[in-house]
């Protein structure tokens, strides 16, 4: 891991990440943008009726940020991880996320761009349950192209960071709910990707879990300078946030 992530950066990049204080405002034009949104809107069409899942947003998050996103149930969090996320298309507006115009390009870009940009992380793990916990972290890896022993060493080192040297043969029912979390938490980072997206990550942990999580979150970004987007009731995620958006029904209100 270390090889790909730079423990390193020096002080533009905690100007860039804003944590020496000096820029708090969420736009800037000199900064590299993970995500850039114009008037994005995402509406659900269910028969004749229309439900907007997210409501003409506009938002500017620099390379390097932890941002945590706030809002009601139904407020549209993850719809906008969705969509920022590549599994699912915009309406009407514009998105690039990590330099790529996620509204014109092909299906097949789309698919490469969920599988190696960005890393996602859910409440409910989503692993595969006939897989081992190394088979879990391997397959973004082989989805992508590689093979299995090209895959493997990294997936080893990034379980170990994680604390699961030791979890590597079980199948996902034998691991607690934090050991689930830290799976997938490695399974998203396997392709080295720029931004990683957590929708509730914490929501199906105990309190003590839910804080390793999150200070696994924070760690990416501020030692490997991830950008980091997480949904969370929790206020768990608030210290370590270089921001907090507010969602109410589907639109910004910070
Ligand atoms: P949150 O994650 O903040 O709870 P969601 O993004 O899941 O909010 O939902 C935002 C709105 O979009 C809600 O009104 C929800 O019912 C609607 N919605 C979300 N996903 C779908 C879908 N697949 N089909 C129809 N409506 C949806
Ligand atoms: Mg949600």
């Amino acid at each position: 891991m270390h090889q790909h992530m730079s423990d390193t950066a020096g002080p533009e990049i905690d100007r860039i990440a804003g944590r020496d204080g000096s820029n708090t405002a969420l736009s800037s034009n000199d900064l590299p943008m993970a995500v850039l949104a114009r008037s994005l809107t995402r509406i659900y069409k269910l028969g004749s009726v229309q439900v907007t899942g997210i409501d003409g947003i506009d938002l500017a998050i620099p390379t390097g940020r932890m941002v945590v996103l706030k809002g009601d149930s139904g407020s549209g969090k993850s719809t906008l991880l969705s969509l920022i996320g590549g599994l699912d298309r915009l309406t009407t507006g514009e998105l690039t996320v990590a330099g790529r115009d996620l509204k014109h390009c092909s299906q097949a870009d789309l698919t490469a761009f969920r599988r190696t940009a960005v890393g996602m992380i859910f409440q409910s793990f989503n692993l595969l349950p006939t897989l081992s916990v190394l088979e879990n972290v391997c397959l973004p890896g082989l989805l992508a192209g590689r093979t299995y022993a090209a895959v493997r060493p990294r997936a080893r080192e990034l379980l170990d960071w994680l604390g699961l040297g030791e979890r590597l043969r079980h199948l996902p029912y034998q691991l607690s709910g934090g050991e689930m979390q830290r799976t997938a938490i490695a399974r998203a980072l396997i392709n080295n990707p720029a931004i990683l997206l957590a929708d509730e990550p914490t929501g199906n942990l105990d309190s003590r879990n839910g804080r390793r999580v999150i200070s696994l979150l924070a760690d990416l970004n501020l030692k490997f300078n991830r950008t980091v987007i997480v949904a969370t009731h929790s206020t768990l995620a608030d210290s370590f946030a270089g921001v907090i958006l507010r969602l109410q029904d589907g639109r910004l209100t910070t």
